[in-house]
Parts: C-alpha cells; sequence; structure tokens
C-alpha cells in the first residue's frame, strides 16, 4: 500500500513514520523544504530512540526509512491509494487542498485529515468524494500515543470508515469512532480542563506547579494539563478553544485571558522556549 501524507510538520513526520514502520511506501509532502529535511532527521531520530530501547532493529529501521519519498507537490500523491493529510491548522488552506487532492488522485482513494478541530464534514464538502473523506486524529507523538480518533463526517461512508479502523489497526493504533462535532471527543475534553487550569492561575488559585501537581498525584494524570497545554502550543490551544466556542455557542469555552496574553507575548510553551515553565 501507498499512502501520501501532506505536511511534514510535528504531526506528518510522525504520521509518515509509522505507516513506514508498518510496511507501506510513503510519500511525505510539504511546500517547504526544510521541513521535509527536517522532517527525515526527526524520524530516524526516533527511530533510533526505538532501537535503544529494543523495539525496533537496525534493519527494520533502514527498510522503513527506505520507503519514505519526499515531495514538494501535491501532484505527487496521484499513486497513492490512501492519504492523511496534517498541513497547518487554517481551514482556507485545507480546503484548497482537499481541492486538489481530489483532482490529483484516483476517485476510490480515501482522504483523511489529521485536522484537530476542523469540520470533517466541511472538508469533505470541497471534494467529489465526500463519502471517501474522513478524520484521523493522531495524537502527539504519533509513534506513541495508541489511539487514532476516526471522525466520521455526515456523509462519510461505513466502507470508509471499515478501511480507516482496519488501516488503525495494522499501523497498532487503537481507533475510536466519533461523530463529527466540534473538538470532537478528544478536544472537547481536554480543551476546558487545561482553560481551567489556566484560569487557576489566572484567578491566583495556585500556581502553575501546584495546578499540575494536584493533577498528576491526585488524578494520576501523567502529565499536568499546564504542562500539556506547554506541548500542545498555548497559541494552538486558544485556536481550537475558539473553535469550541464558535462552533458550540457556550461561554464555558471561552479562551481564559491569560492564556490569550501569553500567546500575544510570544510565550507558547515548549517551541518558544517559554509556557507556563522555562524550557532554555
Ligand atoms: P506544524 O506546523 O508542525 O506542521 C504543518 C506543516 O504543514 C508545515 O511543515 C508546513 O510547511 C506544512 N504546510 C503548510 N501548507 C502546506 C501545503 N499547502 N502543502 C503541504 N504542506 C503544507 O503542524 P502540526 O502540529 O504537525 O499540525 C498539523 C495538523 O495536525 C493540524 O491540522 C493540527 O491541528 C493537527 N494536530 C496537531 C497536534 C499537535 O499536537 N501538534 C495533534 C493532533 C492533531
Amino acid at each position: 500500500m501507498n499512502a501520501a501524507v501532506v505536511g511534514a510538520g510535528t504531526m506528518g513526520n510522525g504520521i509518515a513514520h509509522v505507516f513506514a514502520q508498518s510496511g507501506m511506501d510513503v510519500t511525505l509532502i510539504d511546500v517547504s523544504a526544510a521541513q521535509l529535511e527536517g522532517a527525515l532527521q526527526t524520524i530516524r531520530k526516533n527511530m533510533d530512540r526505538q532501537i535503544k530501547k529494543g523495539s525496533l532493529s537496525e534493519a527494520d529501521r533502514d527498510a522503513a526509512l527506505k520507503r519514505i519519498k519526499t515531495a514538494s507537490r501535491l501532484d505527487a500523491a496521484a499513486s497513492a491509494d490512501l492519504v492523511v493529510e496534517a498541513a497547518s491548522e487554517t481551514p482556507e488552506l485545507k480546503f484548497r487542498i482537499f481541492d486538489e487532492l481530489d483532482r490529483a488522485t484516483r476517485p476510490e482513494v480515501i482522504l483523511c485529515s489529521n485536522t484537530s478541530s476542523i469540520s470533517i464534514t466541511e472538508i469533505a464538502a470541497h471534494t467529489r468524494r465526500p463519502e471517501q473523506v474522513a478524520g484521523m486524529h493522531f495524537m502527539n507523538p504519533v509513534p506513541l500515543m495508541p489511539l487514532v480518533e476516526l471522525v466520521r463526517g455526515l456523509k462519510t461512508s461505513d466502507e470508509t470508515i471499515t478501511a480507516v479502523t482496519e488501516l488503525s489497526r495494522k499501523l497498532g493504533k487503537t481507533p475510536v469512532e466519533v461523530n463529527d462535532y466540534p473538538g470532537f471527543v478528544s478536544n472537547r475534553v481536554l480543551m476546558p480542563m487545561i482553560n481551567e487550569a489556566v484560569y487557576c492561575v489566572m484567578e491566583g488559585v495556585a500556581a502553575p506547579e501546584a495546578v499540575d501537581t494536584v493533577m498528576k498525584l491526585g488524578m494520576n494524570h501523567p502529565l499536568g494539563p499546564l504542562a500539556l497545554a506547554d506541548l500542545i502550543g498555548l497559541d494552538i490551544c486558544v485556536a481550537i478553544l475558539e473553535v469550541l466556542h464558535r462552533g458550540l455557542g457556550d461561554d464555558k469555552y471561552r479562551p481564559c485571558p491569560l492564556l490569550r496574553k501569553m500567546v500575544a507575548a510570544g510565550r507558547l510553551g515548549r517551541k518558544s522556549g517559554r509556557g507556563f515553565y522555562d524550557y532554555h
């Protein structure tokens, strides 16, 4: 099987990694040559880590890396049997990519999006094959996280869901099917918790370390909500909360003013070196 992955950022490199490791040929497509180069380096580094842990052999790493090709244009997806899009979280960009993929690929090919918050039904409406469009929402870091949230758009067919369910299992993941509503299940439940943790800091209920320790030691979470927000990126958290707020029309999803202030100041979390914690 031949898969195309569009977008070679944080998620795209992880998705290409698990596809290649499970024996599929992958074409990783990105408009940025630097991102493609960085993705290949990251995949190698992460596979080397698996070798150290004993979960991958050197021969399997070499074979998997050989299965990954890179390309800068979407028409490189022409020979793909399945496409997963993991480009930047901008609706207009995704609509354009799906319109182009619809024209570039064979009509029976399933087109998936890894979007965290954009409507799969709306993305599918930009193709002539909405029955064959679904969400494959992988979690970060993709090689480590067992879940794939499979999102069924209004017109997604049963055959498409069956195919992506089987594919997820082949990748060694556990698929969970959900319907297409803002935030799906993962972010609808996670983001209000993160937002509430930020309100606790803003209102002086407790310092970030204290909030995170309560959730780690009291609720058995491996990571506190503020450390997790730093990992996801505070700008991404605000964007997802805005989708929930707008899409569900309930003020309980309004992004905390402190979260907005930190984003305005460029404190985006790990990727900028500082969020609720300092990573320098
Ligand atoms: P990222 O910014 O790391 O990577 C996005 C990539 O898309 C970049 O390399 C960029 O060059 C590329 N891109 C932009 N326009 C393109 C185009 N026209 N064609 C091809 N490539 C293009 O973003 P990310 O964190 O990997 O997120 C990607 C998607 O995955 C988003 O939809 C996001 O919501 C979703 N997601 C992210 C996470 C996470 O934790 N980061 C988790 C689950 C889902």
